[in-house]
């Protein structure tokens, strides 16, 4: 068991308050308020959750930007790096690709969170009613990567040419950790059941992408990809209980080796797992028994 620093939490009128770093929250203009409020809740609930669930604060605050005007991204963030004396962003921000038609889009990065969804007719109660769950949701998976570069030691997740050591990853584990926590996040996994896994193996069986494939590149691959990620994260969370996902990027920051890490973590190499994952992915019984018959 690998030890954690948890930020201090004070009791008032029985409300945990954290005493973790705050997030310089970024919006625009219209409906700010609702806007601010919209993420402040987001972030209270997503910090609460990891230091009850898995006893893990954030080192550092970040800049968590929000908005409607993904045309708009760039100049708040760097508005927010400005504010906690970071580094600007080299390259701009692919926000079609970011936003697009999504109902929230987020991306996240050590010094930032991003996030955007689409324009609402008010910014009322209603709003935050309908958007509120989803917006948390993906802020929950947001934070994971957070979490797994600061346990990794800020290690990035690509290459540049100033890096050509070790890296944040693989991308299945990267992906995959932060789907299967924005799923305990909602449900706890340890209450899932037969059905749950049956429709996780599915939606992994969709695609035909291994571990191995989803390790060399620098993406899980789109859609597919994530769902073959979050199986796999899903079978290790199972068996070994979902800290484990979170020793490993500790494992890593330490090691700086995947292969020593993998091992360290999950009593395996990562060879004899990705070999037993081709059969939890095909076996329904076996993915169903997976870690708790003492295999
Ligand atoms: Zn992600």
């Amino acid at each position: 068991m690998i030890w954690r620093a948890v930020g201090l939490a004070l009791c008032l009128c029985g409300t945990v308050v954290s005493a973790g770093p705050r997030p310089q929250i970024e919006t625009d203009g219209v409906g700010a308020q609702a806007k601010q409020a919209i993420l402040q809740d987001a972030y209270r609930q997503v910090e609460t959750y990891f230091e009850k669930q898995h006893g893990l604060a954030l080192d550092q605050p970040f800049v968590l930007v929000g908005t409607d005007m993904p045309e708009d991204m760039g100049v708040r963030l760097a508005k927010g790096l400005r504010a906690l004396d970071r580094r600007p962003l080299r390259k701009p921000i692919d926000t079609e690709r970011l936003c697009g038609q999504k109902r929230v889009g987020a991306a996240a990065n050590r010094n930032y969170i991003l996030m955007c969804w689409q324009q609402p007719d008010a910014y009322d109660a209603a709003w935050r009613t309908a958007l509120g769950p989803r917006l948390t949701q993906i802020l929950a998976h947001e934070f994971t990567h957070q979490i797994q570069y600061q346990l990794a030691q800020d290690r990035p997740a690509r290459r540049s040419k100033r890096l050509d050591d070790w890296l944040l990853g693989p991308n299945w584990m990267v992906e995959g950790t932060a789907e299967v926590i924005e799923t305990d996040f909602v449900t706890p996994i340890a209450a899932f059941t037969g059905k749950d896994v049956f429709e996780y193996q599915n939606r992994a069986r969709r695609s035909r992408l291994t571990l191995s494939e989803m390790s060399k590149s620098s993406s899980v691959k789109g859609p597919a990809g994530y769902g073959v990620s979050r199986f796999a994260c899903l079978m290790l969370a199972r068996k070994h209980g979902i800290s484990a996902l979170f020793d490993y990027f500790e494992a890593l920051g330490k090691l700086k080796d995947r292969d020593s890490a993998f091992e360290v973590t999950f009593g395996q190499t990562f060879a004899a797992f990705e070999a037993e994952f081709e059969k939890l992915r095909r076996d329904f019984g076996a993915a169903r028994d997976y870690g708790r018959d003492g295999s």
